[in-house]
């Protein structure tokens, strides 16, 4: 069901697609698919004419058998048929193992890259949220130590009990967790999404058909398993989703959704977990990459532009003249970040990533970086909060989800998905304790939205 046509007729463009999107090593997939069906196409033409030959000696055989006289070789039609037989097994073992190398190939591909991305490694600033900020050398006070002057976090005690990367958020800390869960749902919810809390391990067959592989494209351990104790019970093996992504996809595998339903919209809190074996440094202190978390996480099925359902077997392309759902849906998502981010009070800048940020399955993505006080001399102090893509049908068709259509002799097509962070708690958390910090009197503001979700509508931390 991958879209093998597509690949065939574009193997250059699937192969600079995996050069700027850094998946080099899988840049020949393309010709290595053409390859391979054109070897296809010559075994089928040899097999239609060792059927025709089959049926020949079969009629040849019957009038053996009437006409025991006529001098035939029996014997030698019958070897020859038998001959053929075994030639034509062997010749359709050898069609499937074709058909199965082209599709592991096509699996390897990431989804084509959308015209709105920027090819390379640079991004591109959209815009600004709350006002860019004044460029500085010098570092505020990081929330490792606000944390520690007013009772927030402990990171010596989640040290001894889990080791580096996990925490215990204390007392106001804990409350701010709860309060920003709230407060994210409520901004979807008004808008009339879906909340669904979902499981916290998946399958890893689900995870991958997502786009997350057990290591990413440079090798490193993206995903933690669960060891051998408890195998699922048809003996798949279980993971710690990553994040809310890969169950919320799950959930409607092997399933047809009807156009009314679509957009389908979701939104949930959610543990993520993540190995991070790559991050080194200054990430690895305080609250900035942590093994795990709480975030809460947008994701929507969204009908495929008409455009690529025309053949049921073509691809997205983002020449449409009018916007499509799937776009609307994105829009929606950058509108609630946005709108999060404005309110909480937090400088903060849109990008549009690029290629070689994408991973395997987005087309395209968004991220928005806000400004956290201790990070001014890195990066510019900005660091990425939020992240909302496009996957068009990359995931759907990996999980089989489809949509039941009438458009002329089209009957069903793969929906597109769209996943966006609506919310994710650490990052936020230590941005708005090194923004609400007020060093004169020793605390921290909540921002005015939180306030009725914490106890006595608290305005200020250490006060
Ligand atoms: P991702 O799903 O990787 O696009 O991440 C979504 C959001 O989760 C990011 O924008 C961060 O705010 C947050 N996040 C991702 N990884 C971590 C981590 N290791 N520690 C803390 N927050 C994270």
């Amino acid at each position: 069901t991958l879209d093998l046509k597509h690949i065939r007729q574009n193997p250059g463009l699937y192969e600079q697609n995996c050069n700027d999107r850094n998946y080099g090593p899988y840049a020949g997939n393309g010709w290595k698919i053409l390859e391979l069906h054109e070897q296809l196409v010559l075994q089928q033409r040899q097999a239609v004419e060792l059927r025709q030959r089959n049926n020949v000696l079969a009629r040849e055989l019957k009038k053996a058998a009437t006409e025991a006289d006529d001098g035939r070789d029996r014997a030698g039609l019958l070897q020859e048929a038998r001959s053929l037989k075994g030639k034509l097994a062997e010749f359709e073992q050898r069609e499937k193992l074709v058909q199965e190398e082209m599709e592991i190939l096509a699996l390897e591909l990431p989804n084509l890259s959308s015209l709105h991305t920027p090819v390379g490694e640079e991004p591109a600033v959209l815009g600004h949220i709350n006002g860019d900020v004044v460029p500085t050398d010098s570092n505020g006070k990081s929330h490792i130590d606000i944390g520690a002057e007013l009772d927030l976090l402990s990171f010596e005690a989640s040290a001894t009990t889990s080791g580096w990367g996990w925490y215990f958020l204390k007392n106001e800390a804990a409350l701010l967790e709860q309060a920003l869960i709230q407060y994210a749902l409520s901004v979807a919810l008004k808008r009339g999404w879906r909340v669904m809390t979902p499981p916290s391990l998946v399958y890893s067959h689900i995870a991958s058909a997502c786009g997350f592989m057990p290591r990413d494209q440079h090798g490193e351990t993206q995903v933690y398993g669960i060891g051998q104790e408890e195998p699922a019970a048809n003996g798949a093996s279980l993971v710690l989703a990553g994040t809310a992504e890969i169950p919320f996809a799950g959930s409607q595998a092997n399933r047809t959704l009807a156009e009314t339903d679509l957009p389908l919209k979701v939104i949930g809190p959610s543990r993520c977990y993540r190995a991070e074996a790559g991050a080194r440094g200054v990430d690895t202190k305080g609250l900035y990459r942590v093994h795990e978390f709480t975030k809460v996480e947008m994701f929507a099925w969204t009908v495929p532009p008409a455009s690529s359902t025309s053949e049921n077997e073509g691809f997205d392309t983002d020449d449409e003249q009018q916007q499509t759902q799937t776009e609307e849906v994105f829009d929606e998502m950058i509108a609630i970040q946005t709108e999060i981010l404005t309110s909480l009070g937090l400088h903060a800048r849109v990008l549009e990533m690029p290629t070689t940020d994408l991973g395997a399955s987005a087309t395209r993505k968004i991220d928005i970086e806000a400004w956290f006080p201790s990070r001014a001399s890195i990066d510019n102090g900005y660091g990425e909060v939020t992240s909302a893509s496009i996957c068009t049908d990359y995931q759907a068709r990996r999980l089989n989800t489809k949509i039941k259509l009438e458009r002329g002799d089209v009957k069903s097509a793969f929906v597109h998905t769209v996943n966006g962070t609506a919310l994710a708690v650490p990052r936020i958390l230590a941005c708005l304790l090194e923004s609400g910090w007020e060093e004169r009197t020793g605390t921290v503001e909540v921002p005015r939205c939180l306030r009725k979700w914490m106890p006595g509508e608290l305005e200020r931390i250490g006060a």
